[in-house]
């Protein structure tokens, strides 16, 4: 079902962050340690109604609705 993210203090905004969950290729040294990341190689969550939005334009939180078709 398709989202609608709406900032709670100016529903004009429309520009918001939230957490994607990614698998990256890693550069590494002979340790293991981290260097770079070389890729992102999938998304294994996308962003959904669950998840906690927030607006960039003005920092306030935002909701999500669902849109009826
Ligand atoms: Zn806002």
């Amino acid at each position: 079902m398709p989202l609608k993210v709406v900032c709670k203090k100016d529903p004009t905004h429309s520009r918001f962050s939230v957490s994607a969950h990614v698998v990256e290729l890693w550069e590494v040294d002979e340790n293991a340690d981290f260097v770079e990341v070389i890729t992102t190689t999938d998304t294994t969550h996308r962003p959904g109604p669950e998840d906690h939005y927030t607006c960039i334009e003005c920092d306030s939180e935002a909701k999500v609705e669902l849109v009826m078709e």
